[in-house]
């Protein structure tokens, strides 16, 4: 017999087997400067300025309200988008790309300091300033 699932009975439906999942597929999309509409498979579904147009695994386009696009996607930067970059400091070229926030980049290097630096010269200033660096502070994005 077919079950009707609704948001009241689906938690009781899935008891003692939910588990948590990540999806692990890129998506293609952009950012729309146009509203637009969509004619799929189950209709034509509509979007406005600022919404997204997304490419299905098939290339059928489809829409992501910003609010979504936001809040469950985050930007895949290739490793090809990366190049080694020269430490201003020390000369060596960068082979990890890293980051760490804006508030702790602006007590260690400066306001408004756009230079790159490599992560041994970045913990080299910030022990200059009595600034201890928590492994936890920096992400590391990629290695080049
Ligand atoms: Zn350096």
């Amino acid at each position: 017999m077919r079950k009707k699932v609704d948001k009241y009975n689906v938690i009781e439906l899935g008891r003692e087997r939910w588990k948590l999942f990540r999806k692990k597929i890129l998506t293609r999309a952009f950012q729309a400067d146009f509203d637009f509409e969509i004619h799929t498979r189950e209709g034509i579904v509509y979007g406005q300025k600022g919404d997204w147009i997304a490419l299905d695994n098939e290339g059928n386009p489809y829409p992501i309200a910003d609010e979504i696009m936001k809040a469950m996607y985050e930007e895949y930067r290739d490793l090809k988008d990366y190049r080694p970059q020269t430490c201003k400091y020390c000369g060596r070229e960068q082979h990890i790309v890293w980051k760490v926030s804006d508030e702790l980049w602006e007590q260690v290097m400066g306001k408004d300091n756009q230079q790159t630096v490599c992560l041994e010269c970045f913990a080299a200033a910030a022990a200059a300033k009595n600034i201890t660096i928590k492994p936890e502070q920096v992400t590391i994005l990629a290695y080049i």
